[in-house]
């Protein structure tokens, strides 16, 4: 195809663009409010169904503290401030983990012949996020909803800050956190209700019972799906 034909078509979203990654890689976001448990969900299922799970906010807090990063500065306020890094920045250190992690060439369940099984902790935060990660990266095979009420959230955070050194787990940091959750990442959660992708677990109850009932959904998603 001439090149301005390919152009005017990509730009018009009528070629099927090459992401990096194809369908022989399942990835599951898992979302909900900051405190909701995700990461702690995340421990979980990596023990259950052999995924690697990779948090957006851990691999940020590392690229802020990495030698020579220059998005040092960037993050550190970001985060502080409980507003979103500029996506490439996110979706690059994303993509760059999860091909490390592919070309470890691991074997067992889900990992053999080149598939793959990541579950994608804390993002996407806003709808661009979820647009550029789909469109340069991968699809999202579903979205796990972590959902509890923000007096819950609060607790578990202020809980956390104790001893978690997050510069981020402060009453101020936190209001600033929820309200980004509302406007920003409600829209995504939405977003992938219209297409049927959300499972939405009350994550109010104990560990235990949350962990139960996300492995049966995600057992069922497993079952179904080619990873
Ligand atoms: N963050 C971001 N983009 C992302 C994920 C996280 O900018 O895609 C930043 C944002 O400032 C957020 C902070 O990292 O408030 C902490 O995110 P994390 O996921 O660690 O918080 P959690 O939701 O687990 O409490
Ligand atoms: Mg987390």
């Amino acid at each position: 195809m001439p090149v301005i034909v390919d152009k005017i078509a990509d730009a018009l979203h009528l070629q099927s663009h090459k992401s990096t990654f194809d369908s022989n890689v399942t990835v599951i976001f898992v979302l909900g409010g900051p405190g909701a448990g995700k990461g702690t969900q995340c421990a979980r299922l990596v023990e259950d169904f052999a995924f690697c799970h990779l948090s957006a906010g851990d691999l940020l807090r590392a690229e802020q503290h990495r030698e020579g990063s220059e998005y040092g500065q960037l993050i550190q306020t970001c985060i502080k401030e409980g507003t979103i890094v500029p996506m490439e920045v996110t979706v690059k250190l994303l993509e760059k983990a999860m091909t490390a992690t592919l070309e470890e060439h691991k074997s067992g369940d889900g990992w053999a012949d080149g598939r793959g099984r990541f579950l994608i902790d804390g993002f996407p935060r806003k709808m661009d996020q979820a647009e550029m990660f789909e469109h340069d990266v991968g699809k999202a095979t579903a979205v796990l909803f972590f959902t509890t009420t923000q007096e819950v959230m609060l607790e578990r955070l202020l809980e956390r800050g104790k001893t978690s050194g997050r510069e981020d787990d402060n009453v101020e940091s936190i209001k600033k956190r929820f309200n980004t959750y509302k406007d920003q990442t409600m829209p995504v959660i939405k977003h992938y209700e219209k297409l049927g992708k959300v499972i939405e677990i009350d994550s109010s109850v104990s560990i235990e019972e949350v962990h139960q009932k996300t492995k049966s959904a995600v057992a069922n998603l497993l079952s179904g799906s080619t990873a």
